[in-house]
């Protein structure tokens, strides 16, 4: 049993539990005690006095006895009735009753026969005394007397409630004490279990236990306070470690906010300084191939020739290098913004597969380049930002890869219809693999998987880095898989809105494809550094147009004045120069009503919005970013100078058909100037209807839709539809409908409300024109008209393939068109080929091609 569970919880409270219990038995036991004695002693005497009695009776009755006296003997016993204990009395003599008294005759007492001497009934008290005469030795009579023990049982009873009341005082007194002692015993523990409680709670330390006894409590109080003393003192000093490390921490983080601070201003500055770099780095870069590039036209020796090339190959990896570099830092300083126009996957991937045909075919590795049916046909994005992560990408697995595949899997994450979808790209390679304690780092900036990759295949290690800074501005992240020996897989997601159906803008198209156009025609180009003049009068002249120099803006307005006759059909104006900057000289041009409608085009190394925003308030028509790239700049010049005759002519000396019949069997194209239109495409009536037809069909609901985010007050989507309006419609001849676009376009960059339904009227109406003539256009293309002959047509692709031309492709699609009835799969899979070779600008491997296809077709050449 446990004694715990039956004893209340203090020890206070089991103390007098226990003297409560001790109390009781001591009690009983008194009571018993006394009581029993007090039984004892009183019968003692009762005994005793009936004895005496009984004896005087003996004593008085021997002559009655001796004389046979009865009636002395009746008397002398009724003398007993003075006691009024004594209810009977009686001598015996010879074993019969002689003489006997009865207090109450009507009920006699009876004796119990044979009592020696002393005998206590229930009730009575029977004592009987011998009766010896005088001179005789033995009794001859017994005296025995009968007493009512009422009397006595009356005095036991009244003793014991007396011993009772007693001793139960004594117990509640007992109690009363045993409290108190306990009280003060216990006291000064429950104060010591007290304030441990308040210590273990609050912690407190300051508190102390008060002493005032001098028992072993008090040991203990001392030994407790003690113990206190020792925990306040370590408390106190771990305090004061306490208070010393919080102000080394404080110091030693504001020194590490402060270095932080200096690091990031320190990497800020390099990122800046980068950015900043990159034009004047890209521009010495740029006159080094240019001119190497103009060195190898002029005719050389061929050891010459081969270390010009050589100094080409170099420059062209370093400035791959270079650019990375530059691109990094721009990414990390924040500089770089990316586009948001339309663009189609299909075409890119046609693009990225013409620029990895010859490394995919000289490793023997097949390119596979695929794109979901599900993956929406218009994005709104970067294309070019898209194409340099899948360059990157899949230049990797051609690089590490020896035998196998690469492939590219372009799938759609989630709702088709959703704005901004996700698309998730996919980069398979079967190459070498990567370790996996290296995948993780190589995101990270100049991270290559070890020492010997250097070595073996050189590289930056800021490819990737590039790649997940780019997929991350696009809203999406990259990660690998790759196990050693079986190949990698490089994932990566991005996000792009989708656009309404728009056409690439043909400059898209001719960027690819420059032709010379202006014979003749005569250009001023004013710029300080003779380098960057170098490059810039090389390209210029390349197409056909005259070119006279200005050093500065004073220059520039004197050789204005000086033209006369013969005036200049545009300006390139450089933006700082020494004496009269470009902006300057651009506003006093402009105050001339002789030279208000002269496009000037401004040339700077600054590409950011308030440079041109300042170019344009100047009254500049267009902003070119220096280093001038031939194909920016020739889009450029189509955009401003109509193109010359010359064109026509140059097209009819290569046996081209001639553009004006080339129109034959279309309907008339209101709104549509078909001349310009023809120049923008390169004199290709193919590649302009091909265009006209996709217009056709891809905005006929656009000035509704261009409506409708007018009145749901999408301005910034209604403000790109109207500027990709405005430079499709340019690129088409479609002058009308480009500027009403453009006035549109103007309006919503302004916010002026006023006049947008008007402008908007007009703008509808201008399309509509333009899709009423387009209704008509025959679907098939002028080739059903071409009947020159197949030998012709065939010699006619020698000689512009021989002379790198780029109109090669215009005449490869006609030839494509003409054997595509054959169905030979060994010619299909030639004019593939082709057309990539063409496309890669690989006019030679092209020119071999169509000898080859030239020998199946059995066609000699002539
Ligand atoms: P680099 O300019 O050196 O190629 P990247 O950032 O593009 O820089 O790649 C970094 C490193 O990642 C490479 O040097 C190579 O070790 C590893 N790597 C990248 N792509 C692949 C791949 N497809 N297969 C194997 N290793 C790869």
């Amino acid at each position: 049993m446990n004694l715990s569970r039956l004893f209340p919880a203090t020890i206070r409270s089991k103390l007098v539990a226990l003297s409560f219990c001790f109390l009781i038995i001591v009690v009983l036991l008194v009571f018993l005690l006394v009581y029993s004695r007090q039984g004892l002693l009183l019968q003692k005497q009762w005994a005793d006095s009936l004895h005496a009695q009984a004896r005087l009776l003996a004593t008085n009755s021997q002559s009655a006895v001796a004389f046979e006296d009865v009636r002395e003997g009746r008397r002398l016993l009724a003398s007993l009735e003075s006691n009024p204990a004594i209810v009977a009395a009686r001598i015996r003599l010879q074993g019969r009753t002689w003489a006997q008294y009865q207090r109450h005759p009507e009920s006699p007492a009876s004796f119990m026969e044979g009592v020696a001497a002393t005998r206590f009934l229930d009730d009575y008290l029977q004592v009987s005394e011998p009766l010896t005469l005088a001179l005789e030795s033995s009794p001859v009579a017994q005296i025995e007397l009968l007493a009512s023990l009422e009397q006595y049982h009356q005095t036991m009873r009244d003793t014991r409630q007396e011993t009772l009341a007693l001793l139960l005082i004594a117990f509640v007194l007992g109690l009363w004490l045993t409290r108190r002692i306990v009280r003060e015993l216990t006291a000064p523990l429950e104060r010591l279990s007290r304030l441990i409680g308040r210590v273990s709670i609050n912690a407190g330390l300051s508190e102390r236990v008060s002493i005032n006894t001098r028992d072993e409590f008090a040991d203990l109080g001392r030994g407790f306070n003690h113990m206190l003393d020792h925990l306040q003192a370590r408390d106190q000093e771990l305090a004061r470690y306490r208070e010393n490390l919080e102000q080394l921490v404080e110091q030693r983080t504001a020194a590490l906010q402060q270095a932080m601070a200096e690091v990031r201003a320190a990497s800020q500055a390099k990122s800046d300084f980068l950015a900043h770099m990159s034009h004047e780095i890209r521009t010495p870069m740029n006159a080094i191939i240019g001119l190497s590039r103009m060195v190898l036209e002029a005719g050389l020796a061929p050891r010459q020739r081969q270390h010009v090339e050589q100094v080409l190959q170099a420059s062209d990896v370093l400035l791959a290098i270079i650019n990375d570099i530059l691109d990094y830092a721009k990414i990390e300083s924040g500089h770089l913004q990316l586009e948001q126009v339309p663009f189609r996957l299909p075409p890119m991937l046609a693009t990225l597969e013409g620029i990895f045909a010859a490394v995919s075919r000289e490793k023997g590795l097949q390119l596979r380049l695929q794109c979901g049916a599900d993956v929406p046909e218009v994005l709104v994005g970067d294309p070019l930002r898209l194409q340099q992560i899948l360059i990157n990408l899949i230049g990797n697995g051609l690089k590490f890869t020896e035998s196998g595949q690469v492939s590219l899997n372009i799938r759609l994450m989630g709702d088709a219809q959703a704005s901004p979808v996700e698309l998730l790209f996919a980069v398979q390679d079967t190459g070498i693999g990567i370790p996996v304690e290296q995948q993780g780092r190589l995101f990270s900036p100049f991270a290559q998987a070890d020492s010997s990759i250097t070595r073996r295949f050189g590289g930056t290690g800021l490819g990737l880095a590039i790649c997940r800074q780019l997929a991350e501005l696009m809203g999406g992240r990259i990660w690998l898989e790759s196990s050693i020996g079986q190949g990698s897989t490089f994932f990566f997601t991005a996000l792009f809105d989708q656009g309404a159906a728009l056409a690439l803008p043909p400059v898209e198209e001719l960027r690819q494809r420059p032709a010379a156009c202006w014979h003749g025609e005569r250009v001023l180009l004013v710029e300080d550094v003779p380098l960057n003049r170098t490059v810039a009068i090389a390209i210029l002249e390349r197409l056909g147009l005259r070119v006279d120099v200005a050093g500065n803006g004073c220059e520039a307005l004197e050789c204005l004045q000086r033209a006369g006759q013969d005036p200049y059909r545009l300006v390139l104006m450089d933006l700082q120069m020494p004496e009269m900057d470009g902006l300057t000289a651009t506003r006093i041009l402009r105050a001339d009503p002789r030279w208000n409608n002269l496009p000037v085009i401004a040339m700077t190394a600054h590409g950011g919005d308030a440079d041109r925003q300042q170019s344009r308030e100047a009254g500049m028509n267009e902003h070119l970013v220096k280093p001038i790239m031939e194909n920016e700049l020739y889009a450029v010049l189509l955009r401003w100078l109509s193109p010359t005759s010359a064109l026509v002519t140059t097209l009819g000396v290569l046996g081209v058909p001639a553009p004006l019949t080339a129109f034959a069997g279309w309907p008339p194209l209101p709104g549509i100037d078909l001349q310009r239109g023809l120049a923008l495409h390169m004199g290709s009536p193919v590649l302009l209807q091909r265009d006209l037809l996709a217009f056709r069909d891809e905005f006929a609901g656009f000035a509704q839709k261009l409506r409708e985010a007018v009145q749901l007050q999408a301005w910034v989507q209604a403000r790109r539809m109207a500027h990709s309006m405005r430079s499709v419609a340019g690129g088409l001849g479609a002058q009308v409908l480009q500027e009403r676009a453009g006035e549109l376009e103007s309006l919503l960059v302004s916010g002026t409300l006023e006049g947008l339904e008007v402008a908007l009227d007009a703008f509808g109406t201008a399309l509509q024109q333009v899709l009423t003539g387009l209704a008509g256009l025959p679907d098939e293309g002028p080739v059903a008209e071409d009947d020159t002959p197949l030998p012709v047509l065939l010699d006619r692709l020698s000689l512009l393939l021989a002379q790198a031309d780029a109109r090669s492709s215009e005449t490869q699609v006609i030839l494509q068109q003409r054997l595509q009835s054959r169905m030979d799969p060994t010619i299909t899979a030639l004019l593939a080929s082709m057309t990539l070779a063409i496309d890669d600008v690989e006019y030679e491997q092209a020119l071999d091609q169509l000898h080859s296809l030239r020998a199946l077709l059995g066609v000699e050449e002539q």
